[in-house]
């Protein structure tokens, strides 16, 4: 059975993104039982390849929940109660993970710049002189402004604080740009199936260093669900703690294939021949873009909207033709709206879109 191609949207949002048809059909398998040699193969087969993926010897636990139960899983067990966790801010995800520390009782502190901008790795050199921390959380590409954060000068830095733990959110770039978390020094690196490795949502990936377990060994209320030591416990035994989500699993071993078929290398540049072609044509189209000049997302371009155009108004547009691309995230309502271009979206399915907003402009004038 198939998606009814009748209802067919095409998503040029920032997550959930288009999802091809062979891989929708991957989650229909047969079920099998998650504690049979069956489920253990499955789950065996995964591992490479998600190493091979975030550049790891660290084990990618498999997490049954979007990424922010990563964020919580990071938060809480990498994090002592008597210590602090510096979270690096530049926009609504980065934000809400620092929300996401101090709901888990952890003591906070920020370094927080205005939507748009990139944190610098001198604030980051800065901070770390005067306090110490037991975690630094950024955000690698925060989706709701399009900035691609400065992720290897942080992991420089990093290296003369081996005691302080580097938590790295590339939800919305694993899979769409190079990611190195061994080189860099990641102790947890997380992503999300429904942003640029194009599965459904519904399952989050994190790459989880010994030292993280050290720590967590340190913490005394880890909870149980995002608890680091007991998807450690059942990950030595090609499992999960509870019931993990078997179908998207599936989809994920034909896709990291397929993934790598392509070459990695190959997707990245694809990536970034997509953002490009995507500020050539706001340029074009007379807009310009939100993020700071240099720290342009290869992933999603979040586009302000400079010309005042009835953002509402275009998605209607496109839907009637298939199509629909996001408004402005949280206060960026109207404000500017943001092109998704990542997954297995083509620079072919770009080029329809750009025709189709380019039409919508015309009449518009
Ligand atoms: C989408 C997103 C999240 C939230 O992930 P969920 O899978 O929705 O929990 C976190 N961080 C970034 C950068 C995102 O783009």
């Amino acid at each position: 059975m198939s998606p009814k191609q009748s209802d067919h949207v095409r998503l040029f949002i920032p997550g959930p993104v288009e999802v091809r048809q062979e891989i929708l059909e991957a989650q229909a398998e047969w079920m099998i039982g998650h504690r049979s040699p069956e489920f253990a193969d499955l789950y065996a087969r995964l591992q490479p390849k998600l190493q091979q993926t975030f550049a790891t010897q660290n084990p990618v636990y498999i997490y049954t929940s979007s990424g922010s139960g990563i964020w919580e899983s990071a938060s809480r067990c990498g994090v002592r109660d008597d210590a602090k966790i510096l979270h690096l801010t530049c926009g609504a995800f980065s934000e809400r993970w620092a929300e996401v520390s101090r709901t888990n009782g952890k003591e906070v502190d920020l370094i927080a710049v205005e939507w748009g901008q990139a944190v610098k790795p001198d604030q980051l050199a800065d901070a770390l002189k005067h306090e110490t921390y037991d975690a630094v959380a950024c955000v690698f590409n925060e989706t709701s402004t399009g900035v691609r954060n400065p992720i290897e000068a942080y992991a420089e830095i990093l290296q003369d604080y081996p005691d302080t733990l580097f938590f790295v959110d590339a939800v919305s770039i694993y899979a769409g740009a190079k990611i190195e978390v061994d080189a860099w020094g990641i102790d947890i690196c997380l992503t999300s199936t429904q942003k640029a490795l194009a599965l459904p949502p519904g399952m989050a990936l994190g790459a989880v260093s010994p030292a993280v377990l050290e720590r967590a060994k340190q913490v005394k209320n880890r909870g149980y669900y995002f608890d680091v030591l007991e998807l450690n416990k059942s990950h030595l035994k090609n499992n999960t703690p509870a019931t993990p989500p078997v179908a998207l699993m599936y989809a994920a071993d034909k896709q990291l294939d397929d993934m790598l078929a392509e070459g990695l290398d190959a997707r990245f540049a694809r990536h970034e021949k997509m953002a490009e072609m995507t500020r050539a044509w706001v340029a074009q189209a007379g807009f310009e873009m939100f993020s700071e000049e240099g720290y342009h997302s290869p992933t999603v371009s979040n586009v302000a909207n400079t010309r005042e155009i009835d953002i509402a108004a275009l998605n209607k547009f496109l839907r009637e033709r298939g199509m629909v691309l996001s408004n402005g995230y949280g206060k960026l309502k109207g404000k500017a709206f943001r092109i998704a271009h990542m997954g297995d979206t083509q620079p072919e399915d770009l080029e329809i879109l750009f025709a189709a907003i380019d039409e919508f402009l015309t009449q518009e004038a």
